[in-house]
C-alpha cells in the first residue's frame, strides 16, 4: 500500500477491530457524517460473536453468545438492527451421568437432596455451612460453600471451575462464584437481567447492519502495516490487545483460552435437549457441550430441522498464537495493565475500546454502553 500524501487524510476514522465495540463505534460516528474504515485481522466481521450459517444452523463460531441486559436503551438499540427471539438460557449440568438445572435453584436442591420446599433447602445448605465452620471466605472455595454448601460445591463448582481456570478453588478469588445466581424459587434462567435473547439469523446479521455504508477490509494485519493506515485516517479507535499495540515492551498480559471441537451431527436431529450442557466433573476434558441450534429453534421446529451441530468447549492458559478471549484480572496482570494504559492515554490521536484493548472481562452489552458513553466524547 502507497502512503497518502494528500494534506487531507481519507478517512476520519481507522477502526481497527469489526467486534461489537469497533461496530457500534462505526454506527455512531458515521450517523454524525463521520467517514469511516472498517478493518480486521480475520476474514469476516463480527469479531467473536461471529455466527456462521452451517446446515441452516447458526454456528457460534467463537463460544455460545446469550445476550442479556437490563439497559432498556441498549436493548432497543440492538432491536433497531436486528429482532431478537425468545432465547433464555438455563444450562443444565451433568455429573457422572446425573443431570441438575442451574443456576443453583429450588429445581438442584430438589435434585441435589430430594427437598420440596425453601425452607427445607435453607435448613440443608446451612446445615452445611455450619458443618465447615467458615468465618469470612477467603478465596473462590470457601466462598462457594458459605454460598450453597459441600455437596452442590463438590459436585457442581469444584471439578468445573478447576477446568475453566486452570488452578485450584482454593487458589482462586472469591468474587468469581458470586456471578451465579442463588435462588429459593424454581426459576432455571441462568441471568436476572429484564431483557435476553439472540437476534434472528445470527449476531453476524447485528454487525451487518451496524456497519452498514462504512468501508470494510479483511483479513489485514493493521500492526504489520501501521504506518500505512494510520496515514490512512486522522483518528483510530484500537480494539485489539493493548500489550500487542505496544510491542509487548512491558512483557505479555496473561489470557485464558478456550477451543472448539465442532461436529456436525448428520440424521441426529435433537442431540442434548438443550443450548448448554456443562460437564462439572474434574475427569471429562472439557467443560461445556454447546448444541448451536437451541439457540434459535424452539419446541417442534427442533425435530423439523434434520441434522445438528455441537462444539465440546476445552478451557486452557493462552500462548502467543492462541486467540485471547478471558482476561486473568489478577493483581499482577492488572498492574501490568496499567502500565500499558499509561502509554494508551498519552497516544492523543488513538482511542483504546472494548474487551482487549481495555483489557476487562466485558458481558456484550457492556461493550456496547462503553462504546456509547466513549463516543460521546469524541468532538
Ligand atoms: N461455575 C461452576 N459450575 C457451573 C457453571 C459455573 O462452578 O456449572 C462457576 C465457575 O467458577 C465459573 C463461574 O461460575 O468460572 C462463572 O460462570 P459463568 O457461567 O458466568 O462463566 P462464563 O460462561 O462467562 O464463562
Amino acid at each position: 500500500m502507497k502512503v497518502m500524501t494528500e494534506q487531507k487524510k481519507k478517512y476520519d476514522f481507522l477502526i481497527v477491530g469489526t467486534g461489537l465495540f469497533g461496530a457500534v463505534s462505526a454506527y455512531l460516528l458515521k450517523k454524525r457524517g463521520f467517514s469511516i474504515l472498517l478493518i480486521d485481522k480475520r476474514d469476516h466481521i463480527g469479531g467473536n460473536v461471529y455466527t456462521q450459517k452451517v446446515k441452516g444452523i447458526n454456528v457460534h463460531q467463537y463460544g455460545a453468545h446469550i445476550f442479556h441486559t437490563s439497559n432498556k436503551k441498549v436493548w432497543d438499540f440492538v432491536n433497531g438492527f436486528v429482532e431478537f427471539n425468545r432465547y433464555t438460557n438455563s444450562p443444565v449440568a451433568n455429573y457422572k451421568g446425573k443431570l441438575y438445572n442451574l443456576p443453583f435453584n429450588m429445581n438442584t436442591f430438589y435434585q441435589m437432596w430430594g427437598v420440596t420446599t425453601p425452607e427445607e433447602a435453607r435448613e440443608k445448605i446451612e446445615e452445611q455451612r455450619k458443618e465447615c465452620c467458615i468465618e469470612s471466605p477467603k478465596n473462590l472455595e470457601e466462598q462457594a460453600i458459605c454460598l450453597i454448601g459441600k455437596d452442590i460445591y463438590e459436585t457442581l463448582i469444584k471439578g468445573y471451575t478447576q477446568k475453566q481456570w486452570g488452578r485450584k478453588c482454593t487458589e482462586l478469588p472469591a468474587f468469581i462464584i458470586k456471578r451465579l445466581p442463588v435462588r429459593f424459587v424454581f426459576d432455571n434462567n441462568y441471568f436476572n437481567d429484564t431483557y435476553q435473547g439472540i437476534p434472528k439469523g445470527g449476531y453476524t446479521v447485528l454487525i451487518e447492519k451496524m456497519i452498514e455504508g462504512c468501508e470494510v477490509k479483511l483479513g489485514v494485519d493493521y500492526l504489520a502495516q501501521k504506518e500505512d493506515f494510520d496515514a490512512l485516517a486522522d483518528r483510530v479507535i484500537y480494539t485489539g490487545e493493548i500489550d500487542r499495540y505496544f510491542g509487548y515492551q512491558y512483557g505479555h498480559l496473561q489470557y485464558r483460552t478456550v477451543s472448539f471441537e465442532t461436529e456436525i451431527l448428520e440424521s441426529v436431529a435433537n442431540y442434548q435437549g438443550n443450548a448448554v450442557v456443562n460437564y462439572t466433573d474434574a475427569e471429562t476434558p472439557y467443560t461445556r457441550v454447546i448444541e448451536h441450534k437451541h439457540f434459535e429453534l424452539f419446541g417442534q421446529e427442533v425435530e423439523d430441522c434434520p441434522d445438528t451441530i455441537i462444539s465440546r468447549e476445552y478451557s486452557k492458559e493462552w500462548q502467543p498464537g492462541d486467540e485471547p478471549y478471558y482476561p486473568v484480572n489478577d493483581e499482577q496482570n492488572s498492574q501490568l495493565y496499567e502500565q500499558y494504559k499509561v502509554l494508551a492515554d498519552a497516544q492523543e490521536k488513538v482511542i483504546f475500546g472494548g474487551r482487549l484493548a481495555e483489557y476487562k472481562y466485558y458481558d456484550m452489552h457492556k461493550v456496547i454502553e462503553r462504546a456509547m458513553e466513549m463516543m460521546k466524547t469524541i468532538d
